[in-house]
């Protein structure tokens, strides 16, 4: 299997649907915003300069985030494929992203469009909670996503916890983002015909028209 890019903006399911993703395909799922709060943590220049850009919702420079991510490709389990999650951003780290792919000898694969309302991923942000362990992501407002027990994770039974991040003023800027930096990359792919759009609506659904997408594929 190659590697899948999955586009869309904040809150539209992401991070749920490559978690399924990678379960089913047994791939991993590089989350370039997962790679940045890692680095977050770490009390050292760099790990200021990511808190203050993750916390003002903007992107986190080229430079670092590319760093990041060459490093975590390079790792053995990523030699049959990957799930790449918020990555690329703009269409620079698209094109850097294909130099990298080049000198580790990895293809393209295909891009995943999931569009979402915003009116949707704004509800999805206020009660969003995610695993501090294992990444799941849960919801306290949407009956459907709510983890069995309030605030542990059903998958791995650690504490769950709301991302610095999602708040509604940091959503708006993150959208604002989103439409002006990363919305681009649709066309970019839409040319180099690797893009297939889905509906981010119910979890399940959403993951069946994947699913169906990939077994089209004919390199699957
Ligand atoms: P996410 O977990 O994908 O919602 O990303 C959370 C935050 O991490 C974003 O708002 C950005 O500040 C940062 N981030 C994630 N991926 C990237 C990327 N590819 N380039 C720059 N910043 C990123």
């Amino acid at each position: 299997m190659g590697s899948i890019i999955l586009i869309a903006p904040p809150a539209a399911g992401k991070g749920t649907q490559a978690n399924m993703l990678c379960e089913t395909y047994q791939i991993p799922h590089i989350s370039t915003g997962d790679l940045l709060r890692e680095a977050a943590l770490v009390e050292d220049e760099r790990g200021k300069i990511i808190r203050e850009q993750l916390l003002a919702g903007q992107l986190v420079s080229d430079t670092i985030t590319l760093e990041l991510l060459e490093e975590r490709l390079t790792q053995t389990d990523c030699n049959n494929g990957y799930i790449l999650d918020g990555f690329p951003r703009n269409i620079e780290q698209a094109i850097a992203y294909e130099k990298i792919l080049e000198k580790l000898n990895k293809k393209l694969g295909i891009v995943i469009y999931l569009d979402v309302e915003k009116e949707l991923a704004c509800k999805r942000i206020e009660g969003r909670v995610i695993c501090a362990l294992c990444s799941s992501v849960y919801n306290t407002i949407i009956k459907e996503a709510k983890s069995k027990k309030d605030g542990i994770c059903d998958t791995c039974g650690n504490e769950l916890v709301k991302r610095t991040d999602d708040n509604i003023e940091t959503f708006m800027k993150r959208y604002d983002t989103y439409v002006e930096r990363t919305q681009p990359l649709i066309d970019y792919y839409e040319q180099k015909k690797v893009l297939y759009r889905v509906q981010s609506t119910a979890k399940e659904e959403t993951f069946r028209e994947i699913v169906s997408i990939l077994e089209g594929q004919k390199e699957l």
